[in-house]
């Protein structure tokens, strides 16, 4: 219904609000962290040269318990902001090939900055899928950019597209680092990050956008040789009407 609706969209610019608050939250948290540490850095050569060791000891303390409290204060915004679902997708007929190519194109620059070789069938002719046009790039957006992360310069990346008659099969196949069979599990798990700086998000983020697509997403992986990421959609014609949202 109409009154329906419009909650909904209430809802959902608040809790986009809320993501925004928390997001922009970080920021200050970072600085902050920064600086306790170079307080914490100056105090301590302070603390080799004055007398009153101790004092400077209890302030090192309380440092410390500041930093704790700022790391939790992250997590907390971090989990806020993952537990806040996306808007369910706005599906439209979409032709896949044609939508890789602009993430593609969008990505050159780092791409050929990192001299990876791509090879990729963008075909204007492949079936056509209901999908939410946002949500697909950033499912290509983010299995590319772990493809990317897993290869040192001068890797290949080749992306094979084919249909058949149920569904569109998009095939993302790299030449990095391959993942370990311990770790082949825990893939989709939040947080599950084998990067310095990762997040372990996007893995989860991305099942959950193929899962209301009424897609799936498959994983093959062997250590030293590269990966390759399976994206499946079922065809516009073969779409069950119940998956829509
Ligand atoms: P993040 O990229 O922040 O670590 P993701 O959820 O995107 O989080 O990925 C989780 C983990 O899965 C990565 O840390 C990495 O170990 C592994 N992974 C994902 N894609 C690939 C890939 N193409 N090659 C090797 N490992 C991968
Ligand atoms: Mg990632």
């Amino acid at each position: 219904s109409t009154e329906e609706r419009i909650e909904n969209e209430r809802t959902s610019s608040i809790l986009l609000l809320a993501a925004g608050v928390a997001h922009e939250l970080g920021n200050p948290l970072n600085s902050l962290t920064i600086h306790l540490q170079l307080i914490n850095r100056k105090l301590r050569r302070l603390a080799g040269e004055a007398p009153a060791a101790r004092e400077v000891d209890a302030v090192a303390d309380s440092i410390r318990i500041c930093e704790a409290e700022v790391k939790r204060l992250d997590g907390i915004i971090t989990h806020f902001l993952e537990a806040i679902r996306p808007q369910p997708p706005d599906l439209r007929e979409t032709n896949l090939g044609e939508l890789l190519a602009e993430v593609l194109a969008f990505q050159q620059r780092e791409l050929a900055d990192r001299e990876i070789e791509v090879e990729a069938e963008t075909s204007a002719g492949l079936a056509p899928v209901m999908a939410d046009r946002n949500q697909v790039t950033q499912v290509f957006f983010n299995v590319i950019k772990n493809a990317v992360e897993a290869m040192p310069p001068g890797g290949h990346l080749r992306i094979k597209t084919h249909a058949d008659d149920e569904a569109v099969y998009l095939a993302f196949a790299d030449s990095g680092a391959g993942i370990k069979q311990e770790d082949l599990t825990r893939l989709f798990q939040p947080y599950h990050t084998t990067k310095a700086g990762g997040h372990g998000l996007g893995l989860m983020v991305v099942q959950r956008i193929m899962r209301e697509h009424g897609g799936q997403i498959g994983i093959e992986s062997k250590e030293g040789l590269g990966t390759v990421v399976t994206l499946r959609f079922p065809r516009k014609d073969r779409r069950i009407r119940m998956l829509a949202p």
